[in-house]
């Protein structure tokens, strides 16, 4: 059965979280939590937290950790995420965003962190070509654009470059990223709980090496996710394996072998 899980997905601008995000979610029937599209959200619907909010995002600054930890809380109480799990995307950002998630998730806490690595001159190419849906936040980019010319696929939304995909944001962000949340993966990995993967590739590789990593490290735990509750089902049952000793950084499938099918150049070439 495909079990639930507490995921949060680390990795740079342009990293391919949000792509990634999505394909976690429906392998593990697990909504999917994206800050930053809920933040757009709040803007484009013109609430005071969008408003806000706005100010920050444009210029690429992070918006306060009381104010991203108050609207995560909120989300994290629905039935859905008490009941499945789910898969953060862009949070926590900050040290103080882990330590209050670690807070709110008590005593269960999170099952995993997964790190996905790109170098950072694929991300700013990757950034310059991508597009976003304004509705419904589907990505796209110029090598792999919806059918008709900037309308979504999904939704018939209008397909975008983001506001803050200019040179000066995305600057702005990777420097915020490597001083803000860059400490977090030691501090997952000092938690046990982070892998990491190669994020250069084609999505379906990525997304496939993600799965792989995801399952490794729950079958080496012992199983997600001890007091979710499944649907129809009792707290913690599930496909639990019998218990085993924690493992080390073994999972750690840091994997940047070419990938013979990756002809895109915004994927990347391994080179
Ligand atoms: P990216 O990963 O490309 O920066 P996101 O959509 O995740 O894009 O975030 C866009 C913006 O939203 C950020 O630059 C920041 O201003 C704000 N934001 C999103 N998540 C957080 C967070 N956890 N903490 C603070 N600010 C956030
Ligand atoms: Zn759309």
């Amino acid at each position: 059965m495909i079990p639930g899980g507490r995921l949060v997905v680390l990795g740079k601008q342009g990293a391919g979280k949000g792509t990634q995000c999505v394909r976690l979610s429906h392998h593990y029937v697990i909504p999917h939590i994206s800050t930053g599209d809920m933040l757009r959200g709040e803007t484009k619907a013109g609430t005071e937290l969008g408003l806000e909010a706005q100010r920050y995002m444009d210029s690429g600054e992070l918006i306060p950790d009381g104010v991203v930890l108050a609207m995560v809380a909120q989300r994290l109480d629905q039935d859905d995420t008490r009941t499945r799990g789910f898969v953060l995307d862009g949070f926590p950002r900050t040290v103080a965003q882990a330590v209050g998630l670690d807070e709110l998730l008590s005593p269960a806490g999170l099952d995993l962190a997964v790190n996905i690595v790109v170098p950072t001159p694929l991300v700013l190419r990757r950034l310059a070509s991508r597009r976003v849906c304004e509705d419904c936040a589907a990505i796209y980019s110029t090598v792999s654009p919806p059918r008709v010319a900037w309308i979504c696929d999904a939704c018939g939304g209008e397909v975008i470059h983001r506001e803050d995909d200019t040179e000066a944001a995305i600057h702005r962000r990777l420097d915020l990223y490597e001083q803000q949340t860059q400490p977090l993966i030691a501090w997952y990995r000092r938690a046990n709980k982070l892998v990491s993967i190669s994020g250069v590739g084609s999505p379906e590789a990525v997304s496939d090496r993600l799965v792989a990593a995801v399952d490794d490290h729950r079958s080496a735990s012992g199983g997600f996710g001890a007091p979710l509750r499944t649907i129809g089902g009792a707290a913690g049952e599930s496909d639990r394996a019998p218990s085993e000793p924690e493992g080390g950084g073994a999972h750690d499938l840091l994997d940047f072998a070419d990938d013979p099918e990756d002809d895109e150049s915004v994927w990347g070439q391994s080179s």
